[in-house]
């Protein structure tokens, strides 16, 4: 068994990736890979809650997110990238977790209430939209993973995952109580308790300076996006003011103009932000186009880079190459945690010896 700690994280397949993907989670996924056994999943069981009628586009998605992932710099030598449909283990311990968690408390999830608001879907959802934190909470421990590189808004579904790793071990492995966290797998427990990793920016703005920048919203930058849409994207961005008079105070609040957590994230040079950000303040001849102009040059450098790599994936052939081979190592993985998990829980039988192509 591998000494090194396991990672997983991943994407819903529901468009191509942006540069809130990149910040708060891929970008430390492109570190993490050197030293560590990482998993990065495809969640395309998870885009049915909102997509079950279009399966032709969720597929054509699961092949964009990974190709956008290798763009970024995911090396799939190093990391596993897969699928979630493709690996039994996943849909197999969401039902056995559905059972350790009061229903009540899988609602109560802040992240899940926001995003039945946001997506305007109030009281019409699927039973599986719900259910997908609990699918969350399975595609962690399958991996009996340690840490979880993602965005701020994933924490609540981590606490989640907590939650039931703390019950099985304690329910079926026979973790005392009081155990704490780092002591469980120690203690006989078959998953370690796994942290969120959230880094710096936990949570990008997306360009209608509003909510997060995320897929389903239309408020993105994509890391295919050309120069020049870039730039247009970057253009439009409202600024918390129709026109700014001279001399009249520029809102720098990020919470008001995106401009500056853009500036704060993508902007390398130190003295270049504090300047732009104390002139914008003082209404000291700057505007809001040269603050543009900064922001979308910056982005611009970054995936420059990333278009390029990406024109070695342009073949789907070459995608679902990297895809079976990561599913193969996810589905290896995973199989060992099944057994332990069969073991331990009254649910295996037989030996079970699961071929999959
Ligand atoms: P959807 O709109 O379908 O929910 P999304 O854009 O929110 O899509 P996800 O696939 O849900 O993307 O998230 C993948 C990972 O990227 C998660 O770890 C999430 O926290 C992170 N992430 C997504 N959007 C942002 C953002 N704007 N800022 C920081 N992290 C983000
Ligand atoms: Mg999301």
């Amino acid at each position: 068994m591998s000494e090194r700690q396991r990672i997983l994280t991943g994407d819903t397949p529901t468009g191509n990736l942006h540069i809130g993907h990149w910040v708060g989670s891929v970008k430390r996924r492109v570190q993490l890979q050197e030293k560590h056994e990482c998993y990065f999943l495809i969640a395309n069981l998870h885009a049915y809650t909102t997509r079950a009628d279009s399966p032709m586009d969720v597929h054509r998605d699961c092949i964009e997110v990974a190709r956008d992932a290798l763009a970024m710099g995911v090396d799939p030598e190093k990391a596993a990238i897969f699928l979630q449909s493709e690996v039994p283990a996943l849909s197999e311990l969401t039902y056995l977790f559905a059972m350790l968690l009061p229903f009540n408390r899988v609602m109560r999830n802040p992240t899940l209430k926001d995003e039945l608001k946001i997506k305007g879907l109030a009281d019409n959802y699927s039973f599986g939209f719900p259910l997908y934190t609990v699918g969350q909470t399975a595609d962690i421990l399958a991996f009996r993973a340690h840490s979880v590189p993602v965005g701020e808004d994933q924490v609540p579904h981590l606490e989640l995952t907590r939650e039931v790793a703390r019950r099985f071990n304690k329910m079926y492995c026979g973790v005392p109580d009081k155990a704490p966290d780092e002591e469980h797998e120690s203690l006989g427990g078959v998953f370690p308790i796994p942290v969120a990793d959230v880094g710096k920016v936990g949570r990008l703005v997306g360009t209608d300076g509003q909510n997060k920048m995320s897929k389903s919203l239309g408020n993105t930058i994509h890391v295919i996006d050309t120069a020049k849409k870039v730039k247009k994207k970057i253009g439009k961005i409202y600024t918390g003011q129709d026109s700014r008079q001279p001399n009249d105070p520029g809102i720098v609040d990020p919470e008001k103009n995106p401009l500056f957590q853009y500036l704060d994230v993508f902007v390398e040079d130190e003295a270049t932000k504090v300047d732009i950000r104390d002139r914008y303040e003082r209404g000291d001849n700057i505007g809001d186009g040269e603050v543009k102009m900064l922001v979308a040059d910056a982005i611009n450098e970054l995936l420059e880079p990333m278009r390029e790599r990406r024109l070695q994936y342009e073949d789907d052939a070459v995608v679902l190459e990297v895809l079976r081979s990561g599913t193969a190592r996810a589905i290896a993985s995973t199989e060992e945690t099944m057994q332990m998990v069969k073991d331990v829980a009254g649910t295996g039988f037989f030996k079970r010896t699961l071929t999959l192509a």
